[in-house]
């Protein structure tokens, strides 16, 4: 009979049997497969059917005893190295990641040292003083009226920006004052906290011509009477950051859509709108500081620089989208949408615009949130479904027991949803997939 079909009498290589006294047994679970090929060139047939009524030889699939416990501690073997390799593997890859980041981390304080001395050489030169006089025609051509051409949304979208910005040359004015006596001083240690007011939010100024660097330039060292405390030292360093952004366009303009690593042109970005990409915009992730990113993008027109990597990361790495999407919902929303700055950012986020080997760094969302939002005081302001959880939860509710969900009147998958898939896994399956690509 086939091992399938064992013979009636006969034992069934798929069912254990005792050890006999004659030295033979079954084989295991693990040996079930290698008496199952076996099996064509053993069984079978009157002759062997004779064989196992009473002959010598071992009945169909059955194997001596020793060779069974040999084969069943070679299986345990190969099963142990293969764990080995695997745990090898992994732990070769985050040993090759760590020394990248250690590398990333040199070099990036290099680079942080060399700025900070280049800065202090640098000479920029004095605002240019404002114009006597502006001359207008003295006859203005006719044009239909502004009003006509319906610029006006008929849903009121921008409230939240008339609630947060003042608009003008002297409100500018007024906020790199209010900036310079309250938050520079502390700007290096708290830049990077979008649950504090600790930045300058001067950009939409900047980005309208309301104020400009080289007025912010000598303002900040007239503040400081020329001392490069680090507070003034880090704010005047990424003011040079929006320098750089039009330096990089400038020599490299066909960066505003392609890749400046080339290499990156053909990786396989999703450059459609899925669901993802829409949940996305929404701010419906289900990634608290994602969705709090993004909700302020919308509400104000502006949002932290942390954040903004933040969200540009689960975008263009944990859920594969290009960056150019990003850019473009960027360019649409922000008070601040600057041609340079907004490319530079999302390349730099990507992983293939102006840096070393960035392509491997992966914000972990909930990791960012409990350390620059470690009350959960961001995502509370923005995500407001979420305020009464505790904040041992607030970055990652799905950790949370059903009674503390219950508590604070959240019910995830209703009122605010499950993330996708774990963290760990769209993280995994970016980081393989860029590995791959960097080495091309
Ligand atoms: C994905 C992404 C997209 C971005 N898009 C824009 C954009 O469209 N417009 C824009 O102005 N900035 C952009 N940035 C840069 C930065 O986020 C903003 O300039 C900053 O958050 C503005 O807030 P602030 O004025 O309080 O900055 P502060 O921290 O007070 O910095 C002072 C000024 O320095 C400049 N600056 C600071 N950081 C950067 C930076 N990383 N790159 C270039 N300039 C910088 C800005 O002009 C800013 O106003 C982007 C960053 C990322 C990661």
């Amino acid at each position: 009979g086939s091992p399938q079909e064992p013979m009636e009498g006969a034992s069934s290589p798929f069912e254990p049997v005792p050890s006999s006294a004659d030295g033979w047994t079954a084989p295991s679970a693990h040996g079930a497969g290698r008496a199952q090929e076996q099996a064509p060139e053993t069984a079978g047939g009157p002759e062997h059917d004779q064989q196992q009524a009473g002959g010598q030889e071992p009945p169909s699939g059955l194997v001596p005893e020793d060779w069974q416990e040999q084969l069943e501690r070679l299986v345990r073997e190969k099963e142990e190295l293969t764990h080995q390799l695997v745990r090898l593997q992994a732990d070769f890859d985050n040993f090759r990641r760590r020394q990248r980041w250690e590398l990333e981390r040199s070099v990036d304080e290099a680079i942080g040292r060399l700025a900070a001395r280049m800065l202090q050489v640098v000479d920029v030169p004095d605002p240019l003083p404002a114009p006597e006089t502006l001359r207008t025609p003295e006859r203005m051509p006719a044009s239909e009226p502004l009003e006509s051409l319906g610029l006006l949304p008929t849903i009121d979208w921008a409230a939240g920006f008339r609630e947060t910005w003042q608009v003008g040359e002297a409100a500018a004015h007024r906020r790199l004052e209010w900036f310079l006596r309250n938050a520079v001083e502390d700007y290096h240690a708290l830049r990077d906290r979008p649950d504090l007011d600790a930045t300058s939010r001067l950009s939409p100024h900047l980005q309208h011509g309301e104020i400009t660097p080289r007025q912010i330039w000598h303002a900040t060292l007239r503040h400081s009477k020329g001392k490069w405390t680090k507070g003034v030292e880090h704010f005047l360093r990424e003011v040079g950051w929006r320098e750089f952004a039009y330096h990089i366009l400038y020599h490299h303009p066909y960066t505003q859509t392609r890749a400046l690593r080339s290499e990156f042109d053909s990786f396989p970005w999703s450059e459609v709108e899925t669901p993802a990409y829409k949940a996305w915009t929404r701010g419906r992730t289900g990634v608290p500081m994602v969705d709090a990113g993004v909700r302020q993008l919308w509400r104000i027109g502006w949002m932290h620089n942390r954040t903004r990597m933040i969200v540009a990361s689960w975008l263009t790495k944990n859920l594969l989208h290009h960056w150019r999407l990003g850019e473009a919902w960027f360019w649409d929303t922000l008070v601040d949408a600057d041609p340079a700055s907004n490319v530079l950012g999302w390349q730099w986020t990507a992983g293939c615009g102006a840096d070393a080997a960035p392509y491997f760094r992966i914000f972990n969302a909930v990791i960012q949130g409990r350390k620059f939002d470690p009350d959960g005081a961001y995502v509370r302001q923005w995500v407001p479904e979420l305020a009464n959880l505790p904040t041992q939860y607030i970055h990652a509710p799905w950790e949370a027991p059903e009674s503390v969900l219950r508590q604070a009147g959240v019910a995830l998958g209703k009122d605010y949803p499950y993330p996708q898939e774990p963290l760990d896994t769209s993280r995994e399956r970016a980081l393989q997939m860029l590995e791959q690509w960097a080495k091309r």
